[in-house]
Formats: structure tokens, sequence, C-alpha cells
């Protein structure tokens, strides 16, 4: 597994991930934990990484949310609401840069969790509201899923 960050734009921008199977990431799953130890790794320097960034082709991102590491498997949008706050943005992916982003106040997302289980993983999907920066990180990792980079932001 690769451990270092993509930096490459256009291997960003073509990997746009899709839904996958729960049964694939039982399969996968010293990989997707490596990816969230990794993750963690770069907390000092990163708020959330999603898997494309470490070159996994899975619909999975980490973000620190409200102090915690967590993994949103399969994460998708039910709404964005509220006004749209413009606030620079940095990335692991881009050197030394920070861009201006307009990011939705509250979003609502749809994702799949882990629970640990006696007979192996157990996931769970759940929907829960996010507001503040907790929703500004996962607008950016939820961008990182679609290609899209905050150099995409600029005018
Ligand atoms: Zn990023």
């Amino acid at each position: 597994m690769r451990h270092k960050i993509v930096k490459n734009k256009r291997r960003l921008k073509k990997s746009v991930v899709n839904l996958i199977d729960t049964s694939d990431i039982v399969k996968a799953y010293d990989k997707v934990k490596l990816f969230f130890d990794r993750a963690v790794h770069h907390r000092k320097i990163a708020q959330g990484v999603a898997s494309n960034q470490v070159g996994l082709d899975y619909r999975i991102f980490t973000a620190l949310i409200g102090g915690k590491w967590q993994l949103f498997i399969n994460p998708e949008y039910i709404s964005k609401e509220g006004e749209e706050i413009i606030f620079p943005e940095g990335c692991l992916s881009i050197n030394k840069k920070t861009v201006k982003v307009p990011r939705s106040y509250l979003v609502n997302l749809r994702y799949t969790v882990i629970k640990s289980g006696i007979h192996g993983l157990k996931f769970d999907t759940i929907e829960e509201q996010f507001s503040g920066s907790d929703a500004r990180v996962i607008q950016h990792e939820m961008d990182h899923l679609e290609g899209i980079l905050i150099t995409d932001y600029q005018a």
C-alpha cells in the first residue's frame, strides 16, 4: 500500500471513488486500518485525509471531528444547508498554499461506520448533521472523493 500523499493533480482529479460493498471492506480491512492509522499520523498538519490521497480507491475518508478521528465509509450528502462561508483552507496534496473556499455551514451526511463485533466486523449506516468547521472538513474530503481540489475554487 502506498503511504505517500498523492500530490499529482491529474491523478487526484481522475480518482473519483464510487460506493463500495462492505464485504470488500472486510477483505481489505488491513488496508483500511492502515489508511486510518496513517491519516491519524498526519494529525499535526491535517484535519482529514481522503483515501485517494494515499492511492486507495475506496469511497472512504477520515476526519478529525470533535477532537476524535472518525472513519467515514461510503459517505453521501443528504443535503447541504445554511449560508456559504468563505474561509482559507490548506491541503496535504497541495504544497504551501491556502485557498479561500466557500462551504455550506451545515451538511447532512449518510455514511457507514464499522462496529466491532464478536464474529468479525459489523457495519451500520447512519445519518448525521455536522456544522461549522466539522462541516467544512467533511466538504473538503467529500470533494477529494469527487476529484475536486481546493485550487479548483480559485478565481
Ligand atoms: Zn485535501
